[in-house]
């Protein structure tokens, strides 16, 4: 099953992403986890989007979708795969589709703006394995290690606060316009975003059954 998950930044995409690619035995491709190893690596790529993240800016189009065109010509995508955080604009998704790739399912994660300050504020993530945690909601067992890999957990530049609005602005305009976009195409499911991570997990299994 080819899958999206849509939300704003720090609606849980990457956790729910997580615990269902484990359940589906399906990969999960995040261009965000994609563009912060290329940047690490110091590739072309990862240092011409930098500018852009640590301005809670899209990175172009372009590069994006290029990004999607190569990784999902890999063989571990043949039998189905969880997009987080692509497509974020409406020409990134008619390019999904005009590249033949079919979406069975998007499921949004719904979150009002007041908590995703809240998530975003206490999000830790691997530097390793880009597991995400929350210093309340969600934390590891031992402070500022990875439970799944023993990496260490660090603060990501563009959780800054002033980064946040930027990015939850750049959200509302550019990305939830696709919501209409795949509601046309007879796609969607809602799922409330708040409260335990277990229930949001068992309802949007619960979407992608239907
Ligand atoms: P996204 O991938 O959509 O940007 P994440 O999965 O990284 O979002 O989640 C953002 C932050 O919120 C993380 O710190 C995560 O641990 C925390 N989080 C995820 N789901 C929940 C939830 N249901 N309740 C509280 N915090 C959550
Ligand atoms: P994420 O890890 O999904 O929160 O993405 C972090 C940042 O990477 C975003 O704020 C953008 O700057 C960039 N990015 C990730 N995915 C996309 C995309 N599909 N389109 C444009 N920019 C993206």
């Amino acid at each position: 099953m080819n899958i999206i998950l849509l939300g704003a930044p720090g609606a849980g995409k990457g956790t729910q992403a997580a615990i269902i690619c484990d359940h589906l035995k399906i990969p999960t491709i995040s261009t965000g986890n994609i563009i912060r190893a290329a940047l690490k690596s110091g590739t072309e790529m990862g240092l011409r989007a930098k500018s852009y993240m640590d301005e809670g800016k899209l990175v172009p189009d372009e590069v994006v979708i290029g990004i999607i065109q190569e990784r999902l010509r890999e063989d571990d995508c043949k039998d189905g795969f969880i997009l987080d955080g692509f497509p974020r604009t409406i020409p990134q998704a008619e390019a999904l589709d005009k590249m033949g790739v079919k979406i069975d399912k998007v499921v949004d994660i719904d979150v009002p703006d007041e908590e995703i300050i809240n998530r975003l504020s206490g999000r830790r993530v691997c530097e390793k394995c880009s597991a995400t945690y929350h210093v309340t909601f969600n934390p590891s067992k031992e402070e500022g290690v990875c439970d799944a890999c023993a990496g260490t957990l660090i603060q990501r530049m563009d959780d800054h606060p002033n980064t946040v609005k930027e990015r939850l602005q750049v959200y509302h305009d550019q990305t939830e316009p696709l919501k209409g976009y795949y509601e046309k195409q007879g796609k969607l499911s809602v799922v409330t975003g708040t409260g335990d991570i277990k229930d949001i997990t068992r309802m949007t299994l619960q979407a992608l059954e239907a």
